[in-house]
Parts: C-alpha cells; structure tokens; sequence
C-alpha cells in the first residue's frame, strides 16, 4: 500500500483558490494513474490523501519503484485555467507491505500513514518504507499516548509556578504555571514534548483546563501570603481552547468554583498562535476582559509580530520571548529592538514583561531599559507550585541568593524581610 499526500497543496487553495485546487487535484490523479498498472487500485482518501493498493503480484521493489515514479510525475509544473502561473507541488509517500497472514486494510493503512508522516518529517518529497525502526518508534509514540490519556484523564499533569517580578518594587506581581508531566520512575516530560502530543490528540482543553484548577487552588493557597498573597496567576493557553467559546466557560465555572475573582487570572496566548482575530475571539476575549482577566501576548518577538498584531487584541500584558534578551550580549543592537517595542506597548497601553533573564548584565539593561516586569532563572526558576511560597522565602531571607543581589542591585528595598 502506498499513501500518497500531496505538499503544500493547501497554499494551492489559499492562493489561487478552490477552483485551481480541483484542478490540480484532478490532474494529480490523473499523473498518478499513469504510473500505475491497470491491476492497481487507486483512491482518493480525503482532501490531498491519495491511497494505492497494489496488486499482490507486484514485489517489494516494485512498489519502491512505483512510489518514485509518482513523485517524479507530481514534480512536474502544473498549468491551467488560473492564468499564466505553472504550480510546484510535490508529494510525501508511505509505502507498507505486510505478510498475507497480517494483512488487514486498517494496519496497512495505519503503517503507510504513519510512513507518510516520516517522510514529510524527513523534508517531504520523499517516500518512506514502513519498517521495524519505525514499528518501534510507532509504538513508543503509541504507548506515550496512552500514558497521556491517562494522566488528563485522572488529573495528574503537575503544575510548575515561576514568580514575575515587578522591576520598580521588587514585588512579586504574578506567577505563571507551567505544566508538568512526572512520571513515575522520576523523569520529567517536558511541554514542548507532550504540548504538541497534546494538540494531536485533541487533549490540549484537558491541559488547560487542569491548568486552570492549578490557578484556583494555588490562588486558595496563596492567599494571606505576604509575598504571593496579592499576586495574579497565569495560565497559558492554547488556540483550541478559544473554540465554542470553551475559555469563556471554563474560566468562570473554575474561578466560580474556587470562589475566587477571575480578575485574579492571567491568560497567556502564544504570538506564533493561529488566533486569527476572528470576530468570535475577538468577542470571547472582550467577554473575558470584561470579567477582569486579563491577557498576555505570549513569546513575542519569534513569529509574525506586527504592530498589527499588538493592536488588533484586546492585550495587556506583551511578553518578550527569552530568545531577544538572550541575543543581547552577542548583539547590542538588540537593545534598540527591545526599546522600540517597550515604547511601542507603552504607547497602546500594554506592560512589557522580559522573559529568560539570566544574568546580572541583562537586568542592569533591563533596569535602564524601563521594563516593567521581569521572570527568568536568575531571579527565581519554575517550582512545584505547592511549594512555591517557602522557595521565595527562603531566596529572600538569604542575602547571597541572586534574587536578593538583583534587588540590592536595582537600589529596590526588598519588599519582605524574613
Ligand atoms: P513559555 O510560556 O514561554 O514559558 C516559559 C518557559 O521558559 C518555561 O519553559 C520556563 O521554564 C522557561 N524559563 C523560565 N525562566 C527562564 C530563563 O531564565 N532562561 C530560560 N532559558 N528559560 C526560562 P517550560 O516550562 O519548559 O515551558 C515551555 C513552553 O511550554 C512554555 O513556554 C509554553 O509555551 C508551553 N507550556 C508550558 N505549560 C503549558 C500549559 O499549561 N499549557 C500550554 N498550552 N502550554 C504550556
Ligand atoms: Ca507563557
Ligand atoms: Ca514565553
């Protein structure tokens, strides 16, 4: 069986519209037919998913060489009715051949889709066998599924907490939760493994929404601490989560549940985030504003940040991605970009929060820099939540920790003295 998905075919679509799509749909099919024999059998599995079976007689080289030709039949330019453009695609294929006695349709497919997927992994325009490697990465990947389910499922995602502190007071003004995945045997899955398995999975509401219930206990927990007590909670969400308007909903039956004011929340959108700004966000996050939560631009200065972007959203909060104050020693111009969009959020009304701060050096251009809020390791790292409170304590009760430096650095008079 070979699966055959087209690259690039959706930019097809989005640029010369649907109509040009068809065509080279059709005329895809077409090409592939012709490298086909007639005792083969080709469908159309969906959208630009095409599946051959082919006929038992054929050997194992045969379908190798059969899933070549095809790409070389697709790599040819394709013209029509759209005008003058010729359109390059090109196509990933997973080939999987398995014994007679083994041989069922949803295997085979299984095996070949999964094959496609290493090939577009591997830089598309390629086809990739289904293999014993891969049988064991598959099932790696299978077994880790399983293991995520359950953890969603029973409650078990833990939730790290970082303080972000205000530059002018020394105060810790918020704590954002980051997610945590420990497994029995003591290892620690990070975000940026499960959150994209998450996503996959369709399980990304099941994060946040534990995430969420973190916020409201530890917001329980907190309150009365003379550190953390008034501190706001973020979350970071997901642009899934914004479907139905689930946030909307979540947010107020978990805050409601917890008896605690949504205007004690904090939500994190990831810039490189597909929110499209689409009436229906736009709306959900005006309602959510209207509770008092208030909204932070995630990672900014790595995707597509524009002006347009800042000004389009309902935004409180932009949070500089740890990759700009990182760049700052290798390039002191650098600086100017930060400034440049430090004075840009002040202007439209947005706070700037400086991610990632590691050393002494970028605090000091931080401080001359008028940054508002800070949050890096050298400050305070990620900690299980629970025991957040007595980590901050004891950075602040001792005169040699980096936190207490940074603020008798800054000319700030520690806020708690313990
Ligand atoms: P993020 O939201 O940008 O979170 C900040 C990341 O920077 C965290 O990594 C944090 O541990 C790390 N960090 C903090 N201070 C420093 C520093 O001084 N230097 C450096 N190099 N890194 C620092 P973490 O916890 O591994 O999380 C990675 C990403 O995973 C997060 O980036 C966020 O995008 C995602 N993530 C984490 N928890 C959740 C969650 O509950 N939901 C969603 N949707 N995404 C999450
Ligand atoms: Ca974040
Ligand atoms: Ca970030």
């Amino acid at each position: 069986m070979l699966f055959v998905d087209l690259d690039r075919f959706k930019e097809v679509n989005d640029n010369l519209g649907h109509a040009a799509g068809d065509h080279v749909l059709v005329e895809s099919a077409e090409r592939i037919k012709s490298s086909l024999r007639s005792t083969d059998l080709l469908g159309r599995f969906g959208g630009d998913e095409f599946c051959i079976l082919l006929d038992a007689g054929g050997n194992e080289a045969g379908a190798d060489r059969i899933a070549r030709d095809i790409i070389a039949v697709l790599e040819r330019p394709f013209s029509g009715p759209w005008g003058p453009e010729l359109i390059e695609i090109s196509a990933s294929i997973g080939i999987a051949t398995v014994a007679p006695a083994e041989a069922t349709p949803e295997r085979l497919m299984l095996d070949a889709d999964f094959a496609m997927y290493e090939a577009k992994r591997l830089g598309r325009q390629r086809a990739v066998r289904f293999g014993s490697e891969l049988e064991a990465e598959m099932n790696a990947r299978l077994g880790l599924k399983t293991d995520f389910r359950r953890l969603i499922r029973d409650g078990l995602l833990q939730a790290d907490a970082q303080p972000v502190f205000s530059v002018q007071t020394g105060q810790v003004t918020g704590i954002e939760l980051l997610a945590r995945w420990r497994q029995p045997d003591g290892t620690v899955v990070p975000p940026s493994m499960f959150i994209p398995l998450a996503e996959e999975l369709g399980l990304i509401s099941g994060v946040t929404d534990l995430m969420l219930r973190a916020a409201g206990r530890q917001l329980r927990a907190w309150e009365g601490d003379p550190e953390l007590g008034t501190a706001k909670v973020a979350v970071n969400v997901s642009g899934a989560d914004l479907e139905d308007g689930w946030l909307l909903k979540a947010v107020r039956e978990t805050m409601a549940e917890f008896g605690i004011g949504p205007d004690r929340l904090i939500l994190e959108l990831t810039e490189s985030l597909d929110v499209d700004g689409s009436a229906d966000d736009v709306a959900q996050f005006n309602a959510l504003r209207k509770l008092g939560v208030q909204i932070a631009i995630d990672d900014f200065g790595t995707g597509y940040s524009s002006l347009e972007s800042l000004m389009s959203f309902p935004v409180d909060f932009v949070k500089l991605d740890a990759s700009l104050i990182a760049r700052l020693g290798d390039d002191p111009r650098q600086i100017v970009v930060m400034r440049s969009i430090t004075n840009l959020a002040s202007v439209i009304g947005q706070q700037v929060v400086v991610e990632g701060v590691e050393t002494f050096q970028q605090l000091d251009e931080l401080v001359r820099l008028e940054a508002s809020y800070i949050q890096g390791y050298l400050l305070c790292r990620p900690v299980p939540a629970e025991s957040l409170a007595a980590h901050v304590a004891g950075l602040r009760s001792d005169p040699d920790s980096d936190l207490s430096k940074a603020f008798a650095r800054t000319g700030i008079e520690q806020p708690i003295q313990n």
